[in-house]
């Protein structure tokens, strides 16, 4: 699988980027979605396996989004998690 520089989701164009030495404020993190923005930040350092993970994390958060599905943060991560987790299963071929 390969990481697109776009994605549609419900007809919005999201933008998808790598960035060295991603950061949440003062954290080094793997991945970030902007809604505002409507983008998606990966770790430009990633590879393999948890560059595609990251991606469809920050993914299923982009569509939650886009689906106005609003929960806890706390219960919206278990569930990206669950989901990129399954879909890495799917469309990661090593
Ligand atoms: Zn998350």
């Amino acid at each position: 699988m390969k990481i697109p520089s776009k994605v549609q989701i419900k007809g919005k164009t999201w933008k998808v980027r790598k960035v060295k030495g991603l950061r949440n404020g003062h954290d080094f993190v793997m991945g970030l979605m902007d809604p505002v923005a409507r983008q998606i930040s990966i770790d430009a350092d990633l590879k393999g396996r948890t560059l595609i993970h990251t991606y469809l994390h920050e993914l299923n958060h982009a569509i939650l989004f886009e689906l106005y599905v609003l929960m806890s943060v706390q219960v919206e991560e278990i569930i990206v998690e669950g989901m990129s987790d399954v879909y890495t299963d799917l469309f990661f071929v090593p």
